[in-house]
């Protein structure tokens, strides 16, 4: 209770979670409920049910999905590889606890096995019983959940994966290691000679700094980086950053793109790698 009461203030009659992980932005949201609330050993985990987002999961206070839009953000982060690997059988998500990347990533009948290494049990728990929208009460049999760090795992494997996909959350905490650039060799040499890895590479508003660091690990290391972005509302500053690494595969080979989504269709895969001006210019000479 005393964890919540760190990330919930009561204004009035109401209740607040305020999200204040940059020194100069704050950014609330007015809570219903609290659905759960519980601290693991490695972060503080809740659901929360809020009035303009529907159901969200928060770790540390801070807002990693919600009902009303991290479907914008887990199809981002699913289709565009998965569209670009011509046959993906074997797939590696790094992190992804509330199992909405698996959800979709389970929409293609050629992938055989996907593997979800999440540091943190207690956010699967967590999501697949408060949040339904996002977890979709995953329990496809082709998802082999491995409760383990993700560096540890990554810098075991070699020539084993066709798409790696790295779901994780901001770089602090356990996090932090998922951005570094050891981390981006292992998962090269985890995957296969054709395969390809995706990340999500934050805020090109709030982060650029942070984005160019992950754009130019990946550019050391794959022939083909590519950045696209999408709008995320529930992100700081919206538009939001996602940067591929490939070994061999550049385009989109997909031409009537027909899984059920809310938001990836034909043209978003085609269009997303438009950039604007600033971070076309940004990444001239990564
Ligand atoms: N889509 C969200 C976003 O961009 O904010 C992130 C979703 S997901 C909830 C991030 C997950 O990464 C969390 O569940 C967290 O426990 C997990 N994670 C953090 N560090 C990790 C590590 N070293 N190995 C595996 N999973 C990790």
């Amino acid at each position: 209770m005393e964890k919540t009461a760190q990330y919930i203030q009561k204004i009035g009659n109401d209740l607040w979670l305020t999200e204040d992980e940059r020194q100069n932005l704050k950014i609330s949201y007015r809570v219903k409920e609290v659905l759960f609330s519980k601290s693991s050993p490695f972060q503080h985990v809740m659901i929360l049910d809020s009035y303009d987002f529907g159901r969200m999961l928060v770790l540390d206070g801070v807002v990693q999905t919600t009902s009303i839009d991290g479907h914008i953000y887990n199809e981002m982060i699913s289709h565009v590889p998965l569209s670009i690997h011509p046959n993906p059988q074997k797939v590696l998500i790094i992190g992804g606890g509330d199992c909405g990347v698996a959800r979709e990533v389970c929409k293609y009948p050629n992938v055989k096995e996907i593997d979800m290494v999440e540091i943190d049990e207690l956010v699967v728990k967590a999501c697949k019983e408060y949040l339904p929208e996002v977890s979709g009460n995953l329990s496809d049999p082709r998802v082999n959940f491995l409760f383990i760090d993700g560096v540890k795992y990554a810098a075991e494997k070699e020539n084993e994966y066709d798409v790696i996909i790295v779901d994780s959350s901001d770089p602090v905490g356990p996090a932090e290691q998922l951005f570094s650039k050891e981390f981006y060799v292992n998962l090269h040499r985890a995957l296969k000679e054709d395969g390809l890895m995706v990340c999500q590479s934050q805020s090109p508003i709030f982060h650029l700094d942070v984005l160019k660091q992950s754009y130019s690990h990946l550019a050391s290391l794959f022939p083909i980086t590519k950045l696209y972005t999408a709008v995320v509302p529930t992100y700081p500053g919206g538009m939001w950053s996602f940067t591929i690494g490939s070994n061999k595969y550049e385009n989109i080979h997909v031409s009537n793109f027909s899984k059920e989504t809310k938001y990836v269709n034909q043209d978003i895969l085609e269009g997303c790698f438009k950039l604007p001006e600033f971070l076309q210019n940004a990444l001239i000479d990564l």
